[in-house]
C-alpha cells in the first residue's frame, strides 16, 4: 500500500519514525508548523523553526526516500499576544516561496479567545493576498464545536476564499458535516487515546462518505503514532473496505487536495 501522511510534526519525531514510515508504504510527509509544546519567547524562535521545517527536515526525510512538504505560520496557543503574532506573520512571506511549502498552516482557534480569532483573520488574509491553500486546527473537547463555527464563519465573510482550497482538521462526529457541507476538505486526526480513534474514523467514513476526507496521525511530541494512518487502512479492510476505497482516503483525496500547490504539484 502507497499513503501519504498529510499533518505530522516530524519535529517532534526520531529518525528511526522516518524508516518506519517509508516501510510501511509513506511517499510524502506533510508537516504543518505547530506549538513546541511551549511558548517561543521571540519572532527569532519561529524563524529557526521556519528554517528547520524548509531546510532541515526535508534533509532528513530525503534520507529514506520520503518527500517533505511544510506548512507555515503561528498556531493558535502562540496567538494570545497580538503583537508577537503580527512579527511572525511578518516573516513568513520571505519563506512562502522555498520548494517544500504548501501554505499557511496550522492556523485556527484553540480557547476561541478574541485575539486568537484576530490572529487568524491576519493569516487568512495572508494566505488570500499570497493565493495560498490553507490548513486549519480547530479546538479540542468542548471548544471544538463552537471553534469551528466561527472559523467557518471567518473563512466565509473572505470572499477572496475559495472553500475547496481549504481543510479543517481535527474533525469529530459533530464538526464533520458542517464543515463537509460548506464544501472545505476535512482532515480526521487519529491519535491513540484523544481526538478520533481508527474506528471512529472508519464509522465517520461509513456514515459521511470518503468525498473531501483525509486521515492524518498528526504525531507531535505528546502521545501519537507515526503510523496511525496505514494502521486505520488495515483496519478499514478488516471491515471489508476494498483495496480502492482505502486507496482514496489514505492516497488520492490527499493528492487531489495538495496538488493544488505548485511546490505539491511539482513533485506528483
Ligand atoms: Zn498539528
Amino acid at each position: 500500500m502507497k499513503y501519504i501522511e498529510p499533518h505530522a510534526h516530524m519535529v517532534s519525531r526520531v529518525t528511526d519514525d522516518y524508516e518506519r514510515m517509508a516501510l510501511a508504504g509513506c511517499l510524502a510527509v506533510c508537516e504543518p508548523a505547530f506549538w513546541a509544546g511551549f511558548d517561543r519567547s521571540s519572532p527569532a524562535g519561529f524563524h529557526d523553526y521556519f528554517c528547520q521545517l524548509t531546510e532541515h527536515e526535508p534533509k532528513r526525510a530525503a534520507r529514506f526516500g520520503l518527500k517533505h512538504f511544510c506548512w507555515l505560520g503561528i498556531n493558535s496557543k502562540e496567538a494570545e499576544d497580538v503583537k508577537l503574532a503580527g512579527e511572525v506573520i511578518a516573516l513568513v512571506p520571505n519563506f512562502l516561496n522555498r520548494p517544500n511549502v504548501l501554505g499557511i498552516g496550522e492556523i485556527g482557534l484553540n480557547k476561541n479567545s478574541r485575539n486568537e480569532l484576530q490572529v487568524f483573520e491576519m493569516q487568512v488574509d495572508l494566505a488570500a493576498k499570497h493565493d495560498r491553500l490553507i490548513l486549519v486546527h480547530t479546538p479540542h473537547l468542548e471548544d471544538k464545536f463552537k471553534g469551528t463555527r466561527l472559523i467557518l464563519d471567518a473563512l466565509k465573510s473572505d470572499r477572496r476564499i475559495r472553500p475547496e482550497r481549504v481543510i479543517i482538521d481535527h474533525v469529530e462526529e459533530h464538526t464533520v458535516e458542517m464543515v463537509l457541507n460548506a464544501g472545505l476538505w476535512a482532515g480526521m486526526t487519529l491519535y491513540p487515546e484523544t481526538k478520533c480513534t481508527p474506528a471512529r474514523a472508519i464509522d465517520m467514513l461509513e456514515n459521511y462518505g470518503s468525498e473531501r476526507l483525509w486521515l492524518n496521525s498528526a504525531c507531535d511530541w505528546g502521545v501519537s503514532d507515526p503510523l496511525a494512518v496505514p494502521k486505520t487502512a488495515l483496519e478499514m479492510a478488516k471491515r471489508g473496505h476494498l483495496a480502492p476505497a482505502i486507496e482514496k482516503v489514505v492516497l488520492q483525496n490527499p493528492l487531489e487536495f495538495l496538488r493544488q500547490s505548485p511546490s505539491f504539484k511539482a513533485a506528483f
